[in-house]
C-alpha cells in the first residue's frame, strides 16, 4: 500500500478520501484555491498547498502546478476525486512519467470513454445494447436534422463531449430541431471546447440505471450491483439510491453482465460506472435498457453502494492502483438493505433553483442510525460561485426501502443550514411523493411534480417575517438599553430618535426592514416601540439564527432573511414605491448576451438577457411591459448577485 497520497480536488469528495487514505496509514496532502484556504479538507489534510486563485482553471484544473505539488511533497500517489482532472487522460499519463501512480483506470480506457460517440461505438462492438441513433463524424445541421427525423421525435442532442448534465436538448418537434442545435452546440464549444454532438432517441418515461464496476490489473472485472438516479432535474441527479426498485434478480443479472462486457471492453481496473437508460413505462426488463455513457472515476452517489455492500470503494481503488488484487469474485458480493442519498445543494428552489451563495452562518448536520453524512464545508465557511454549490450528501441505510426513506426525511428535518438558500424542504418533499414512495419514478418526476414540491415562487410568509422583525427588536432593544444604562440618566424612548439607531422607521407608523433584499413596511404602534405584526408570530417553531445586522429565519428547511436595511446599499434605492420594473441579475455570473437596447419597448416575459453561471445559461426576462432605460452592463460583464441590470419603466 501506498504511503501518501495527493488528493487533487476539493470540497466533500476531498475529505471523504483524505478519511480513506489516513485509515490506511497515507500521508495525506492536499492542493486548494485561494476560496478554499479554510475548508475542512485542508484542516484535515497533514499537507496543503496552495496552488491558484479562486477559478478551478487557475488552480485545480492546472495539472502542471499539482504534479509540481506531487513531486515536491513526495506523494506517491494522486488521487483525482470526481470531475476536475479525474477523467483527463493526459494528466493520468503525465502521472505516470513523473513516476506518480495515478489512481484510476488505464488512460486508455478514460480516452476510450471520453467521447460520448466513441464509447457509443465501442459498446456496440462489444455487443451492448445502446440508444438507437446518429453518433458518427458528420456535424452538418441539414444532414443531423434529417436523421432526427429519421430516428422519430423526441430527440435528444448531446455533446459528444458532454457532462454533468450539461450540453444536451430533447427536441419534440421537427421545427424546433436546428434552434436547439444551436443553442445545444455554442453551449458545448463554452463548457467543453468542444461543439460536437450526436443524437439519439428519446427513451419515455426514463430511468436512469446505473452500474457500478471494479476491475484489477490481474484481469478481474466484477460489478458493485446498481444504482437508480432517475431522480434528476435538467439531467442532473438529485436523489440516487440503491438498489433500483423493482429491479429483478435477473435483471440485475443482465444490467451486471452488460456493464461488466463495457468495462472489459475498454481494459478496465479501478472504479467505474456504466450508465444505463431504461424505459421504464414496463418496468425494468433485461431487454429494457441501453448504454449511456461510462464515468471513468468514482461517481458522487457511490456511498449508497457502499452502504448496501458494507465496502470502502474508495480503499479498493488504493488497493487497486497498489496491483493488488480484488479481494473477493462476484458471488461473493450480496446486497444489505436499502440506502439513499440526497445531495443538499445551496440553491433556491422557489426561484428556479438559482444557484445560492454566501458565508454560511451556522450548519447543522444530522446524525443517527444508518445516516452518513459527506460534507465539504463547516459553519463559518462560505459557499463561493466559483464550485459546484453542494453542501453535503446525506445518506441514509436501512433494511428496507422505507425505513431508509423515513430515515433520510428525519436526517433531512434535522439538517439546519443559515446563510445560503437550500433544498432542504424541497428534498423532504421529494422524498414524500406517494409515487416515489412507491417506487414509481423516472427522469421527468420532478419536473411533472415542481407545484406539489414547492419549487416555485412562494409568498412571504408573514409569520417568519414577523418572528424576524421581534427578534431584529429585542436585540436593538438590548442594544439601546445597555447604551442607556453605560450613560447614567440618558433615558428616552428608543424609537424617537438618538445616535446608533439602526432600526429606521419607514411612512409614518411604520417599521423599515429589508425582507429578501425587498424593502417592507411594518406597521407599527403610535409610540413606534411594538409591532403590530406581532400577532402573526404566533408560537411556530422557527429557528433564529442572527448575523449582523439580520436575521435568518429558519422553518423546516426554508430561509428568509429579514433585515436592518443599509441605506447606503444601492440594491434598497428608493424607487418612489416602484421597484417592480428593476431587472436584476440573478445569481453571481457573466451577461454573456444582451437583448435590448436603451428607449426600446419590451413586453412582459421577453427574454432581455442571458446570464451564464456555473456554465450554463440562464435567461433573464423582462418582469414587465415598458420601456428599457439605465442600462447598466455590456455583455461580458461579471455581474453580483442582484446587481441590476437595467430598468423597464412604464411606458407613459
Ligand atoms: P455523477 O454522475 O457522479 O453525478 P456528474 O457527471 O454529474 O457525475 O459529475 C460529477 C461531478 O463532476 C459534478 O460535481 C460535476 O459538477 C463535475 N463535473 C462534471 N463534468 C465536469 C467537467 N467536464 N469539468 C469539471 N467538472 C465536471
Ligand atoms: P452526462 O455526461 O451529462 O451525465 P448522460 O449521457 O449520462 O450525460 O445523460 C445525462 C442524463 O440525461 C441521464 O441521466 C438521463 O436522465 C438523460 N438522458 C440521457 N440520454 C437519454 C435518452 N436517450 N433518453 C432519455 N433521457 C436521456
Ligand atoms: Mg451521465
Amino acid at each position: 500500500m501506498f504511503s501518501s497520497v495527493l488528493i487533487a480536488n476539493r470540497g466533500e469528495i476531498a475529505l471523504r478520501v483524505a478519511r480513506t487514505a489516513r485509515r490506511l496509514g497515507m500521508r495525506v496532502i492536499v492542493v486548494h484555491s485561494e476560496a478554499d484556504s479554510a475548508a475542512p479538507f485542508v484542516a484535515f489534510a497533514d499537507e496543503a498547498y496552495p496552488i491558484g486563485p479562486a477559478p478551478a482553471r487557475e488552480s485545480y484544473l492546472v495539472a502542471e502546478r499539482i504534479l509540481d505539488v506531487a513531486r515536491r511533497a513526495g506523494a506517491e500517489c494522486i488521487h483525482p476525486g470526481y470531475g476536475f482532472l479525474s477523467e483527463n487522460a493526459e494528466f493520468a499519463e503525465a502521472c505516470a512519467v513523473a513516476g506518480i501512480v495515478f489512481v484510476g483506470p488505464p488512460p486508455s480506457a478514460v480516452r476510450a470513454m471520453g467521447l460520448k460517440d466513441a464509447a457509443k461505438a465501442l459498446a456496440e462492438k462489444a455487443g451492448v445494447p445502446v440508444v438507437p441513433g446518429y453518433h458518427g463524424d458528420i456535424q452538418d445541421p441539414a444532414f443531423l436534422r434529417e436523421k432526427a427525423y429519421q430516428i422519430g421525435y423526441p430527440v435528444l442532442i448531446k455533446a459528444v463531449a458532454g457532462g454533468g448534465g450539461k450540453g444536451m436538448r430533447r427536441v419534440d418537434k421537427h421545427a424546433d430541431f436546428e434552434e436547439a442545435l444551436a443553442s445545444c452546440q455554442r453551449e458545448a464549444l463554452n463548457a467543453f471546447s468542444d461543439a460536437r454532438v450526436l443524437v439519439e432517441k428519446y427513451i419515455t418515461a426514463p430511468r436512469h440505471v446505473e452500474v457500478q464496476v471494479f476491475g484489477d490489473r490481474h484481469g478481474q472485472v466484477l460489478h458493485l450491483f446498481e444504482r437508480d438516479c432517475s431522480m434528476q432535474r435538467r439531467h442532473q441527479k438529485v436523489i440516487e439510491e440503491a438498489p433500483a426498485p423493482g429491479m429483478s434478480a435477473e435483471t440485475r443479472a443482465a444490467f451486471g453482465r452488460a456493464a461488466v462486457d463495457a468495462a472489459r471492453a475498454v481494459g478496465y481496473y479501478g472504479a467505474g460506472t456504466v450508465e444505463f437508460i431504461a424505459d421504464g413505462s414496463k418496468g425494468l426488463r433485461p431487454d429494457g435498457f441501453y448504454f449511456m455513457e461510462m464515468n471513468t472515476r468514482l461517481q458522487v452517489e457511490h456511498p449508497v453502494t457502499e452502504m448496501i455492500t458494507g465496502l470502502d470503494l474508495v480503499e479498493w481503488q488504493f488497493r487497486v492502483a497498489a496491483g493488488e488484487p480484488l479481494p473477493c469474485r462476484q458471488d461473493q458480493l450480496a446486497i444489505a438493505g436499502h440506502a439513499v442519498e440526497a445531495r443538499l445543494y445551496a440553491e433556491e428552489p422557489e426561484r428556479g433553483f438559482l444557484p445560492s451563495t454566501g458565508h454560511i452562518h451556522a450548519l447543522r448536520l444530522p446524525e443517527g442510525e444508518g445516516i452518513r453524512v459527506d460534507f465539504g464545508v463547516a459553519e463559518g465557511g462560505e459557499v463561493t460561485p466559483y464550485y459546484d454549490p453542494m453542501i453535503a450528501k446525506i445518506i441514509a441505510h436501512g433494511p428496507s426501502r422505507d425505513v431508509a426513506l423515513d430515515r433520510l426525511h428525519a436526517a433531512l428535518e434535522d439538517t439546519l443550514v443559515a446563510g445560503p438558500k437550500t433544498n432542504l424542504r424541497f428534498l423532504a418533499a421529494l422524498i414524500d411523493q406517494p409515487d416515489f414512495r412507491a417506487g414509481r419514478l423516472d427522469t421527468g418526476f420532478i419536473d411533472r411534480n415542481l407545484a406539489a414540491l414547492g419549487a416555485e415562487p412562494q409568498p412571504l410568509d408573514p409569520g417568519a417575517v414577523a418572528a424576524g422583525a421581534l427578534a431584529l427588536l429585542a436585540e436593538e432593544k438590548a442594544r439601546l438599553a445597555a447604551l442607556a444604562a453605560a450613560r447614567s440618566g440618558w433615558a428616552g424612548d428608543p424609537w424617537s430618535a438618538g445616535d446608533g439607531f439602526a432600526l429606521a422607521p419607514g411612512r409614518a407608523g411604520a417599521l423599515r426592514l429589508a425582507v429578501e433584499g425587498e424593502i417592507v413596511d411594518l406597521a407599527t404602534d403610535a409610540a413606534g416601540a411594538a409591532i403590530a405584526a406581532e400577532g402573526l408570530a404566533p408560537e411556530r417553531d422557527f429557528t433564529l439564527v442572527t448575523a449582523g445586522d439580520a436575521v435568518h429565519v429558519l422553518d423546516r428547511g426554508r430561509q428568509i432573511r429579514v433585515a436592518v436595511p443599509d441605506p447606503l446599499d444601492v440594491t434598497f434605492e428608493d424607487h418612489g414605491g416602484d421597484a417592480g420594473g428593476i431587472v436584476r441579475a440573478p445569481m453571481h455570473g457573466k451577461l454573456v448576451a444582451l437583448f435590448v437596447a436603451e428607449g426600446e419597448p419590451v413586453e412582459k416575459g421577453q427574454r432581455v438577457a442571458i446570464v451564464e453561471a456555473m456554465k450554463m445559461e440562464h435567461p433573464v426576462l423582462a418582469p414587465r411591459a415598458g420601456i428599457v432605460e439605465g442600462i447598466a452592463f455590456a455583455a461580458g460583464a461579471q455581474l453580483g448577485e442582484g446587481a441590476r441590470i437595467l430598468s423597464i419603466a412604464v411606458a407613459e
